[in-house]
């Protein structure tokens, strides 16, 4: 398995981009560019409770791609911002050129979980510097051949796409607030989408079907050849012309916090397709696995944490089990 330059020189290093370009004067094209929310979290979940944690949808998504592909993060912090997120993110070895730092506000979020663990309510959500930010993409993150337009407003991901290879894999994740409030934005993401993935909620308020068939069928119809639907701890389904695939969640023995969950599976999914150059529907479906697993560690423990220690022999023990797990 992949263990890139960047993920290595991560962790020895702490500069802008980690990635070793000695004897180069432009840095390599990167396998893969994210585009999502950088910030810090307030969760409180049955088991714990925890203010100002590193989080964002694209911090998620980068950290476990960064188990496979080379990837760079397209965000913005504020003034405000400690090192906590950035020294998190060089951890894992993403690159940082592509992530600004503007006058004012970090985007946060705060959020409470039921006593199921599953049952989420937002209780604020600032933008802040994400409100107005335009992003100028570094020339090696134009030339990457996959995209993945993590969960923030729809117009930056357009943005980002304008500026990208028109022949990328994009794929895009996204959520209710989006939905509710930037509908037609979204729509023109969704058209350029290769692979689309949502909650099962998420695909019944954007297209007002009930059974998830007709919501993939007409998710499918707004442009993505694929579409994954992910159901939490019942797993996930791959909807595309060629058929149905349905992947069961590895089940864990302890949940301790939910948050990021959907953004760890797209991360690890689209690290994957990236490292390999592939968008056939057999290699999503591995893709897939993968996600399942980085975000089980994930799920484990608070924030990033089940991430901190984790390593590709983990990872790969664990899909063997769920692959076994799943044999009927
Ligand atoms: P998930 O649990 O997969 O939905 O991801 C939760 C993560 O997404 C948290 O770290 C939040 O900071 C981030 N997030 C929550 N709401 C938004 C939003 N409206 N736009 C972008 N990121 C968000």
């Amino acid at each position: 398995m992949l263990w890139t330059m960047g993920r290595v020189f991560g962790i020895l290093g702490g500069m802008t981009s980690d990635r070793d370009f000695s004897g180069s004067s432009c840095p390599p094209p990167l396998d893969l560019v994210v585009v999502g929310s950088v910030g810090l979290d307030d969760i409180r979940t049955p088991a714990e409770t925890r203010e100002c944690v590193t989080g964002g949808a694209g911090t998620y998504a980068c950290a476990a791609a960064s188990f496979f592909a080379s990837t760079g993060i397209v965000a913005v912090v504020g003034d405000d911002f400690d090192c906590d997120c950035e020294s998190w993110l060089s951890r894992f070895g993403v690159d940082r050129e592509g992530l600004a730092r503007r006058p004012g506000r970090t985007f946060r979020w705060s959020g409470v979980y039921e006593d199921d663990f599953v049952n989420r309510r937002t209780l604020s959500t600032e933008l802040g510097v994400f409100a107005d930010f335009n992003p100028i993409l570094p020339e090696n993150y134009r030339k990457a051949g996959y995209l993945l337009l993590g969960n923030i407003g729809p117009e930056l991901q357009w943005n980002v796409v304008e500026q990208a290879r028109p022949d990328a894999f994009v794929a895009v994740d996204t959520m209710d607030l989006w939905i509710n409030t930037q509908r037609e934005a979204l729509l023109r993401v969704i058209g350029r989408a290769s692979l689309l993935t949502l909650n099962d909620a998420e695909a019944r308020l954007l297209t007002g079907c009930h059974q998830l068939r007709d919501c993939a069928e007409a998710l499918m119809e707004m442009g993505p050849p694929a579409v994954a639907i992910k159901k939490g701890e019942h797993g996930a389904l791959l909807f595309t012309e060629e058929g149905i695939s349905i992947l069961p969640a590895y089940p864990v023995k302890r949940l301790s916090d939910p948050t990021g969950a959907g953004d760890l599976f797209a991360g690890a999914c689209l690290g994957y397709l990236a490292a390999r150059k592939a968008a056939d529907r057999a290699s999503i479906l591995t893709g897939m696995v993968y996600g399942s697993v980085v975000a089980s560690f994930g799920v484990e423990s608070f924030g990033l944490d089940g991430l901190a220690e984790l390593d590709m022999s983990s990872i790969e023990g664990r899909v063997a089990e769920l692959r076994e797990m799943s044999r009927c």
